[in-house]
């Protein structure tokens, strides 16, 4: 498993020392120092502005596929933004809704034209910091009756031809994991994410699961536990396929993140934000060479069309249903942490799209957009 060892300039978020939650769910590093509106541009700018530009780019490979309505569909995605600006004390966790900024102040997004296309840059991004948001939740919920193990499940390289079927078989697979009665007997639930990224060099396809797993807290010590030589016996078994030989299989928690206290929030929180990356990165099917961004997006395209790519089993999907949370991959983009109070709304900053850069169009004051409503 390729657990971080660094942040990348686009990763998901990392710690808040305030945060008991064994993950975090407030990443956003605040730019107290900045006035709002430069804090706003600076989002837009950093954040926003490169999602936005590979959105061009996979417009022009969907153009050249002949898929005129997706490209239509992305070439408008993100075009038109609006944050609410809010009160701090009464908005809560700015999940996913960047940005904080002076010292009382955090927009949240409101309104937005996403797309919603599989593999839109803009529409991915977001997903992941749903995805991200809701497996904290759930294990915010849970951690006081349950421990985690990060599991990784792969399968050799396969070429772009064999790929639509690999998924087809580690779909079997996974189903024939999950039957095996030691996997019955230990595991309570688990949240599983598939992920392909793609071998430039030997042009291949790399498909495998990350799996958050919850075992009981006497896991450890009891005859419920499964050594790694065994988790990949179950899982080579369970892929009739014996020329497997990685499984990564590690604890959340262990005696050495545990020594470092507040950064071991930060590892969980990094180790969810690697899992909850939605399917494919960007940077796996947009490159400089236009050719093959068109053949690998189009090997991509076919094989996660109507692919359900992430689930949630056990205690997972009853903390899910508990808290009574909105499909991860097709439901809403926007309100990543919930709806917005109307009472705490301030003002409306209106964005759009526009040569290249995101530009301030119009503010509305709370006396207009009640106004509005009046009308
Ligand atoms: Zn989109």
């Amino acid at each position: 498993m390729r657990f971080p060892k660094k942040r990348e300039s686009n990763s998901l978020p990392l710690s808040d020392p305030q945060n008991n939650g064994v993950v975090p769910l407030q990443y956003h590093n605040s730019t107290t120092s900045l006035k709002k509106s430069q804090s706003i541009d600076s989002e837009l700018r950093d954040k926003w502005t490169p999602k936005r530009i590979l959105c061009e780019r996979l417009v022009s490979v969907y153009r050249f596929l002949g898929l005129d309505k997706r490209a239509e569909r992305v070439d408008n995605c993100g075009t038109s933004l609006e944050f609410v600006k809010v009160a701090a004390a009464a908005g809560g966790s700015p999940l996913g809704n960047e940005s904080s900024s002076s010292s009382n102040d955090i927009f949240k997004l409101h309104s937005a034209n996403f797309c919603r296309d599989r593999l839109c840059p803009m529409c991915s991004w977001r997903r992941s910091y749903k995805i991200f948001g809701q497996v904290s939740k759930i294990m915010n919920l849970i951690q006081n009756d349950y421990e985690f193990l990060f599991l990784t499940l792969t399968v050799p390289n396969v070429s772009g031809e064999e790929l639509p079927d690999k998924l087809d078989s580690l779909q079997t697979g996974w189903r024939n994991f999950t039957r095996n009665k030691r996997f019955k007997f230990s595991v309570c639930g688990y949240f599983k994410a598939l992920e392909i990224t793609y071998n430039k060099k030997m042009d291949t396809f790399h498909p495998h699961y990350h799996v958050v797993i919850a075992v009981n807290k006497s896991y450890f010590k009891g005859f419920k536990y499964i050594q790694r030589n065994d988790w990949l016996y179950m899982w080579q078994c369970a892929m009739n396929d014996f020329s497997i030989t990685q499984v990564d299989i590690r604890k959340a928690r262990n005696k050495k993140t545990e020594r470092i206290g507040a950064d071991c929030s930060a590892y969980l929180a990094s180790c969810v934000a690697e899992i909850a990356k939605y399917a494919v990165k960007s940077s796996d099917y947009l490159f400089d060479d236009i050719g093959l961004s068109r053949y690998v997006v189009s090997v991509l395209f076919r094989a996660l069309s109507d692919r359900r790519l992430i689930s949630f089993g056990g205690c997972f999907k009853k903390a899910f249903q508990a808290l009574n949370l909105d499909d991860s991959e097709n439901g809403d983009l926007i309100h990543l942490d919930g709806e917005l109070r109307s009472d705490v709304a301030l003002q409306i900053y209106r964005y759009g799209w526009s040569c290249g850069a995101y530009k301030l169009i119009e503010i509305s004051h709370k006396a207009d957009i009640l106004a509005d409503f009046d009308e």
